[in-house]
């Protein structure tokens, strides 16, 4: 009601090249124009690597990818709006106050937006990312066996789009729905992770959906998605991952709302331990809570199953044997 006006008219004016930038997206120039992969998140066609372009002049783009445009429901393309509303998934309006924010809201935007928009959720995906690689050199590398890849759905993508050539781990919400794929690069480069735009990490909790339905009153959290896959794999099917060393206020009320008692697991370095306590403290005021310290510069993905169920041993006790 009281959203100040945007000037869509301003919003549309940003150069679209300063917007694919502020995505990392690099087109090439061919014959006029700018061209190379659709970085859409419902862009999954393999063949296409070359179908997106963009007409600087017009401050347009498009993607001739027949499956793409299908998934926009028969859009060949648009204006930057319509672009950052895809890659974020977000409103027209939302998409015009985002483009004011990171560029000039001043010109762009009269009046401030109000920050009590609409909560953070991360809505479902409307694509699957098909073809992946669960026996990857690089998951063998970091010990994740190609069973536990095939059942947590990770592998290498080959395939066109922002997780090309990178490790995909899907991420679910607490209702099964497939919310996001982390893509973690293999290569050492930047970003170690990438997300598809617009994910809120800090609204989830990794393979909740199953901890969930493992009947266990207690639950393992660890830090990272790999850390999750190795406790998973030696056998514990309760373990939820933080994707970082932060606890937010939605993950500190899904462990509570589905678990009793919390076993924090968290990275041996300096950084994990003030985590641990951090959190120890937060969780401690709604939940039980037992901090397991690993040693200096050890991560729980890299404990061998036996390292790993000794560690664990003693902090799962059977749920009964912890009632008064
Ligand atoms: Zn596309």
């Amino acid at each position: 009601m009281n959203a100040g006006p945007i000037n869509f008219q301003a919003a549309k004016q940003v150069p679209i090249a300063r917007v694919l930038a502020h995505y990392g997206v690099q087109l090439h120039a061919t014959g006029g124009e700018l061209r190379g992969q659709c970085p859409l998140p419902e862009h999954t066609s393999r063949e296409s690597r070359n179908s997106f372009s963009v007409n600087a002049a017009r401050n347009l783009w498009c993607c001739q990818s027949q499956s793409c445009i299908h998934a926009r429901d028969g859009e060949l393309g648009g204006t930057v709006l319509d672009l950052v509303a895809r890659l974020e998934r977000c409103s027209i309006r939302e998409a015009a106050a985002k483009l004011a924010e990171w560029f000039g809201a001043g010109e762009v935007v009269r009046a401030p937006v109000p920050a009590a928009s609409a909560p953070q959720t991360n809505l479902p995906l409307r694509f699957r990312l098909t073809g992946l690689d669960h026996s990857h050199p690089y998951l063998e590398g970091r010990g994740i066996a190609q069973m536990t890849a095939r059942s947590l759905g990770i592998g290498y993508y080959g395939g066109p789009g922002i997780m090309q050539g990178r490790v995909v781990i899907p991420v679910h919400n607490r209702a099964h729905e497939l919310v996001a794929y982390a893509g973690r690069s293999i290569k050492g480069d930047e970003p170690k992770y990438r997300f598809p735009p617009g994910f809120y990490k800090s609204q989830e909790l990794f393979l909740l959906h199953r901890a969930r339905l493992s009947g266990n009153d207690a639950v393992i959290v660890v830090e990272g998605f790999f850390d999750a896959a190795k406790v998973w794999q030696a056998g514990h099917r309760n373990v939820v991952a933080l994707m970082g060393s932060s606890l937010s206020d939605t993950q500190a009320g899904l462990l509570q709302k589905h678990f009793r008692h919390a076993v924090l697991m968290l990275d041996g370095d300096p950084a994990g331990r003030a985590a641990t306590e951090a959190i120890s403290r937060r969780l401690s005021q709604i939940m039980e809570v037992e901090p397991i310290h690993l040693m200096p510069g050890v991560q729980p993905d890299q404990l061998a199953p036996k390292e790993m169920n000794e560690t664990l041993s003693g902090h799962l006790r059977p749920a009964k044997s912890r009632e008064r």
